[in-house]
């Protein structure tokens, strides 16, 4: 789907050379070859078909996020880089479109938007009653290498639920989450964890080197993960690491990860438990799995991503989980959970079709004005799209082209001085006259 770098450079040379040569012809104005403008890499357009079907499928996201109390914020396209940066470390530059602004502020494009969403809390809901449940649908941009299921433009659906750090508040989270994929047809498994039992593990290395562990496991990367820490000593941590982040199954494993570890990580396993207790209630079906740790994410206790197998290396089509960012940002430190689905993944697995909207052509013969007043009157009664000529074309012409409408409606002269219209079903053909009530009575049937 996205072009290669190197044809864009061919077209640049070609355009060259026939621009050259319309103006050795001395023609330039006229015979000029524009060259075709592609779209900029890792981007895509969206026709209509497309489009009511992205539509269809945020359609429902919003109507689910609202049935459990969350309002849509908006944040801006572009933010501070420091955003980002904050947390991620100047790393996370690579792989984001981070650019400067003509006075010289550093400025970034969103990658995501739990940040923004906690930037917006900061500056304009810090003193509103808690808690704070806040959805958005918007687009992110990433400096990634395009393929399937990964690409520089790209949409989430999330929620942020502010204020709680208790089970209920990650269960609510999680429990929507659910429900939203379940709807839209998605055959995927739900895996949780929880991150702050690693950290405590690794809390006595260096930073840079539990990042790097963290990171090793976040991309299942295990035998550089093995090689990493027996090259430090760390035989007995990497043991107990190599257990714990291979556990996985229903809630009776966390009894067994009890096992492995100390009792220090015993408050996190009553909080999994609880949690999963409240999965049970919502009707949530998942895996309990030590091994999602979210990678570079500012995540600190309960973890989740989901997975549809069918997508193959992008199968994860939403990750979420409990964090505190806001006094990163100048704020207090509120807990927030919140999850972001991968829009463009969710729309190659979901099994929704949008409900197509009933097309009527008023049809005209020499009676522009009449058809245009008709179209209106039909427009304010009746739930359709309706469409007029404006091609100038005569009555059989408009008939043949609006052969994908439901109904034509015939305006011509002889309609006029009948006081009627001539109906036409554009299925079965059949043809009847009827009066401006009647023809509205049968659209809305
Ligand atoms: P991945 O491991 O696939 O790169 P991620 O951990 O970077 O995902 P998040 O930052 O948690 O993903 O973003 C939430 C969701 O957004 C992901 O689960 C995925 O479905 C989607 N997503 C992330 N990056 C892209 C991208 N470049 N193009 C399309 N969807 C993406
Ligand atoms: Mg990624």
């Amino acid at each position: 789907m996205v072009r290669a770098v190197g044809n864009a450079g061919n077209s640049e040379e070609n355009g060259e050379t026939e621009n050259r040569a319309a103006s050795e012809n001395g023609s330039l104005r006229e015979s000029k070859v524009k060259r075709k403008i592609e779209r900029p890499r890792g981007t895509r357009d969206f026709l209509p078909d497309e489009m009511e079907k992205r539509r269809a499928v945020e359609r429902i996201m919003r109507e689910i996020a609202e049935s459990y109390g969350y309002r849509e914020v908006c944040t801006p396209t572009f933010e501070h880089l420091e955003l980002f940066t904050i947390k991620s470390g100047e790393g996370i530059i690579e792989e984001i479109y981070a650019f400067k602004d003509k006075s010289n502020r550093n400025l970034a494009l969103r990658p995501e938007l739990t940040a923004p969403v906690m930037r917006l809390f900061v500056n304009e809901c810090s003193v509103m009653p808690r808690p704070l449940r806040f959805y958005y649908f918007a687009n992110c941009f990433r400096y990634e290498r395009p393929q399937k299921g990964r690409y520089r433009e790209f949409w989430q659906f999330g929620v942020e639920l502010i204020g709680s750090d208790k089970p209920m508040a990650d269960a609510e989270v999680i429990g929507l989450a659910y429900r939203i994929l379940k709807e839209l047809g998605i055959d995927f498994e739900l895996h949780i964890g929880h991150v702050g039992i690693l950290r405590k593990l690794l809390s006595n290395l260096e930073p840079e080197l539990s990042l790097k562990i963290f990171r090793l496991i976040d991309k299942e990367q295990l035998d550089e993960l093995e090689r990493l820490m027996r090259g430090r000593g760390l035989d007995v941590l990497y043991a107990k690491i190599s257990e714990l982040i291979s556990t996985k199954g229903d809630a009776g494993v966390i009894e067994k990860v009890r096992e492995i570890l100390d009792s220090s990580v015993n408050e996190d396993l009553d909080y999994l438990k609880e949690v999963c207790t409240l999965l049970d209630s919502y009707g949530v079906e998942y895996v309990v799995d030590m091994s999602i740790v979210r990678g570079l994410d500012y995540y600190t206790g309960i973890v989740f991503e989901a997975y549809a197998e069918s997508l193959g290396a992008q199968k994860q089509v939403c990750g979420g989980g409990s964090y505190r960012l806001s006094h990163l940002f100048g704020g207090e430190d509120v807990p927030s959970t919140g999850f972001a689905i991968g829009f463009d993944r969710v729309m190659e697995v979901c099994r929704v079709s949008p409900s197509r909207k009933l097309k009527v052509a008023v049809v005209d013969a020499n009676c522009s004005r009449e058809a245009v007043r008709l179209a209106e009157m039909l427009r304010d009664r009746v739930k359709a799209a309706v469409i007029v000529d404006v091609m100038g074309r005569n009555l059989k012409k408009q008939l043949s082209h609006c052969s994908d409408a439901d109904f034509a409606v015939i305006v011509g002269r002889k309609e006029l001085e009948g006081g009627y219209y001539t109906l036409k079903d554009m299925r079965s053909g059949e043809q009847r006259k009827v009066g401006f009530e009647e023809l509205v009575k049968i659209l809305s049937s």
